[in-house]
């Protein structure tokens, strides 16, 4: 079985700024949003419950379902937001899993973006944050995804807190500026959890969580 990094961090962190990075040197990326995001478009059991739930307006004119819209509706519910999410997650779960096992290469980059929320530490073997000052992701998603402050700063108050997010984390990316470092720290955990892998499987390590921790500040 590939060694498991879990790649996390709040919205507009930086995770898939990171991921492609790893992606471009040809480690296997394993992402839940896009899993989610293909099982919403191709899963018609999914699209019909969600009809149900919102109704013909939840389409767009091409009968695929408005994501931004969507979006809209859960971050401004919570019942919408479980519902939604218990709807999506057995499903999402069992797709990774799934294309965990085809994995041959040593190790993978498993992006997960509500890991600390649903609890899914042990299915990794490392946790790699991406951790941003609040501001920079407020910031960030205003411009990336045309919203109000508002919207942004409701968002970021329904998922966890930095500060929990660091507390289950092996090591941290600082991304709050410079961008270009981005393929720096990429390569320096490339050779890293490689290494770290190879150790795994030979059973060097036994507790690999909080051995070697390191710190992008
Ligand atoms: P989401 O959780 O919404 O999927 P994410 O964590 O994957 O977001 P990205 O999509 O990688 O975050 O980044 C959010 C936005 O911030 C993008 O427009 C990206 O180009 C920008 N960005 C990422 N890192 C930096 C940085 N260090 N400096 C400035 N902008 C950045």
């Amino acid at each position: 079985m590939t060694y498991i990094v879990a790649l996390t961090g709040g919205i507009g962190s930086g995770k898939t700024t990171v991921s492609n990075g790893f992606k471009k040197i040809g480690i296997n990326v394993i992402d839940s949003d896009i899993i989610a995001k293909k099982i919403i478009k191709y899963d018609d059991r999914i699209s019909f419950s969600i009809k149900k739930k919102f109704g013909e307006k939840i389409f767009n004119i091409d009968k695929s379902i408005n994501l931004p819209l969507l979006r809209k509706y859960i971050f401004n519910n919570r019942e919408y937001r479980l519902w939604l999410e218990n709807l999506l997650h057995p499903k999402i779960h069992k797709e990774t899993i799934n294309h965990i096992k085809l994995i041959k290469s040593s190790w993978c980059i498993w992006v997960v973006p509500l890991l600390v929320e649903k609890k899914l530490e042990k299915h990794a073997n490392r946790i790699l944050l991406i951790d941003t000052p609040v501001k920079n992701q407020i910031q960030r998603i205003i411009k990336r995804d045309q919203i109000n402050f508002e919207e942004a700063s409701k968002i970021i108050t329904l998922q966890a807190t930095r500060e929990k997010r660091i507390s289950i984390s092996d090591d941290i990316i600082y991304n709050k500026k410079e961008i270009k470092k981005i393929d720096l720290y990429v390569h320096y955990f490339n050779i890293f959890y490689s290494f770290l892998a190879k150790e795994h499987q030979k059973k060097k390590i036994k507790n690999m969580k909080k051995n070697y921790l390191t710190k992008f500040y």
